[in-house]
């Protein structure tokens, strides 16, 4: 163990040395190789989010105003009233290294141990402890050979190898061609477009298992939803969504009680 670290931290230094790698951000050089795209100083001013941090319990959108611990549970945002999914979450803010590591990702088939770090701590938090199973969300294969991988694939194979999970990605298919058509279209077109673009292939795969959907950036909610519809439908029990970032944009603090009040009065 002592001896491993040992190794590694030679490595890293040995590495940093020979291929200084510059940060995406602010053109430093990254410390250690596990920061990935980033130094550790970009790392510390990007917004993660943590237990504490009120939130939509349905979406994981951010919530401004002060709620009472034992009352998180009761956030909603009511946006994503209509999305399939149990519930989503991401490890923090679409925005400095996150966003960096998001864009790299696309280039590259690598996940950073330090975002694994973080995508290991946001699955063993409630609700998404409850996961028994995690599924990527598929491309159409013609763009997966295009690009030469799938960046949601790559994410979850890293976090299901770290949290012992079952990684499964031959369960849930892409059909549509959806992404080409998205140009120009507004958000319920969108909707429509995704809403029937995956189907399951191995029912008995994923019947009664809280899946856990993996994909790099969480945006309208329309991907992972059409993909936990399509889940639900085949018979799993729950469905769980993580991504490594969502736009963060808090809104006025809402919870259930609060909205039978408004719709009392
Ligand atoms: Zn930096
Ligand atoms: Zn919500």
């Amino acid at each position: 163990m002592f001896l491993t670290r040992t190794v590694n931290s030679f490595y890293n230094a040995l590495l940093s040395v020979i291929y200084p790698q510059a940060c995406a951000l602010c053109g430093a050089s990254v410390e250690d190789r596990c920061l990935g795209v980033a130094c550790a100083h970009c790392w510390s001013e990007t917004r993660e989010f943590n237990a504490t941090d009120i939130m939509c319990w349905k979406c994981g959108a951010l919530s401004l105003g002060t709620i009472a611990p034992e009352k998180l549970d009761q956030v909603r945002c009511r946006r994503c009233d209509a999305d399939a999914f149990t519930a989503a979450r991401a490890c923090g803010a679409y925005d400095g290294a996150l966003r960096a590591s998001v864009l790299a990702l696309k280039r590259e088939p690598y996940v950073s141990r330090h975002v694994v770090s973080l995508l290991v701590k946001t699955q063993e938090r409630a609700p998404l402890d409850k996961a028994t199973r995690v599924i990527p969300v598929p491309l159409h294969p013609d763009r997966e050979k295009a690009r030469g991988f799938n960046q949601a694939g790559v994410i979850a194979r890293e976090l299901a190898r770290a949290v012992r999970l079952p990684f499964d990605q031959v369960s849930l298919i892409r059909t549509v061609h959806s992404e080409r058509h998205r140009a120009g279209m507004d958000a319920k077109g969108r909707r429509e477009t995704v809403a029937e673009a995956f189907s399951v292939r191995y029912p008995r795969l994923i019947e009664d298992e809280s899946v856990l959907v993996v994909d790099d950036v969480f945006t309208t909610g329309a991907t992972v939803s059409a993909c936990a519809a399509a889940l639900l439908d085949a018979g799993a029990k729950e469905v769980f969504v993580l991504t490594i970032a969502r736009p963060h944009r808090a809104a006025p603090l809402r919870t259930d009680r609060i909205l039978a009040a408004d719709q009392r009065g």
